[in-house]
């Protein structure tokens, strides 16, 4: 069977791998190279469990030593993890995933896939460089803002989503900082569905929050996030309202799906030949954001699932 991914963050990637190893023919389409994706980075204990890859000495990643909860009448509970919890840079794991893939045999192609089309049992892909291609299956892992779901008829409305974000900031004095030490601070938000995070990486300090899509405006979350950085650094503070050559910005948006979207989603419909992974099916932990072990976890699910009918597969198509 002839496979087209697009998206190769965890969940295309992932699934690449996975249909590889058990026989498919699998071309993995991302738009651009691996990339520092807006995100935390935080994976947890059960992902390192479910997931022993991740465990990879190929990938710096920053254990967490302490957690501090923060509730949003200032309350505070700081426990360590009962097993290994770590922040990664996405650049890297998403470099370290697509490696895995293309190991295996998967091809990759960094080419934005612009067009698909149903003809005859077939997809037809075409992409920016002019490539045009025909498979059997075709994969949506493309993200959140998942264009091939809408092309295959599945929206996600404004109440379906949380939006986050943050900063990464780097600075001199990384090797002091007591976050840097694998301390995460995690506050609960006052009248907001959400939460704000600083997490420790290995090189810099990855500051975030996030909250219901419009529940408020990105400069309210910006003041929240900041505030709270003030009272814990502000020297960190001062550098990102300055815009501090090491501060950098990022925002996204996070499927957060209700109960009602949840029972009533169908992510893939073998008759016509598609499929939805990670972000693009809505695959997150709608309280916590959680979602690279979810990407993984719905990749590993298709995988599993296509491969137990690949003869049935070439009947029907
Ligand atoms: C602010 C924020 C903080 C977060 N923090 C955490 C966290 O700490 N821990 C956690 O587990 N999760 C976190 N998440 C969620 C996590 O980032 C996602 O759930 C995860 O990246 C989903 O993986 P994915 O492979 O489904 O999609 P993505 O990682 O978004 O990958 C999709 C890929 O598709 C590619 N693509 C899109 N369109 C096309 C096209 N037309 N052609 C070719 N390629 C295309 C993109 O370039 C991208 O590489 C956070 C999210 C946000 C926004």
């Amino acid at each position: 069977m002839k496979v087209a991914i697009i998206g190769a963050g965890p969940a295309g990637a992932h699934l690449a791998y996975e249909l590889r190893v058990r026989g498919a023919e699998v071309d993995l389409y991302d738009a651009r190279e691996a990339w520092e994706k807006p995100c935390g980075g935080g994976v947890t204990s059960k992902a390192l469990a479910d997931f022993p890859f991740l465990t990879t000495p190929d990938v710096a990643r920053k254990l967490v030593r302490s957690v501090r909860l923060i509730s949003a009448a200032r309350r505070e509970l700081t426990v360590p993890p009962r097993s290994d919890f770590a922040i990664f840079p996405r650049r890297e794991l998403g470099q370290f995933l697509r490696v895995r893939a293309v190991t295996a045999g998967v091809r990759m192609r960094v080419d934005r896939v612009e067009k698909t089309a149903r003809e005859s049992g077939k997809w037809i892909i075409e992409s920016a460089s002019g490539l045009r291609n025909e498979v059997d299956l075709l994969v949506g892992a493309d993200g959140a803002s998942s264009v091939i779901r809408r092309r295959v008829g599945i929206r996600f409305g404004p109440e379906d989503f949380s939006y986050g974000l943050g900063w990464h900031l780097y600075r001199a004095d990384n090797g002091k900082s007591a976050e840097l030490s694998g301390q995460v601070d995690i506050r609960y938000l006052e009248k907001l569905g959400g939460y704000l995070w600083l997490f420790p990486r290995v090189d810099h300090h990855s500051y975030g929050i996030a909250c219901g899509y419009r529940e408020a405006s990105p400069q309210e979350m910006k003041e929240r996030l900041l505030a709270h950085i003030d009272s814990q650094d502000p020297l960190a503070a001062r550098m990102i309202r300055a815009q501090a050559p090491g501060s950098h910005f990022y925002a996204a948006m996070i499927p957060s799906l209700g109960v009602t979207k949840w029972d009533r989603l169908r992510a893939s419909r073998p008759l016509e030949g598609w499929a939805l992974v990670g972000d693009a099916a809505g695959s997150v932990d709608p309280l916590t954001g959680e979602g690279i072990y979810y990407a993984l976890l719905s990749a590993g699910l298709l995988a599993r699932s296509i491969a137990g009918c690949f003869d049935h597969y070439e009947v029907i198509s």
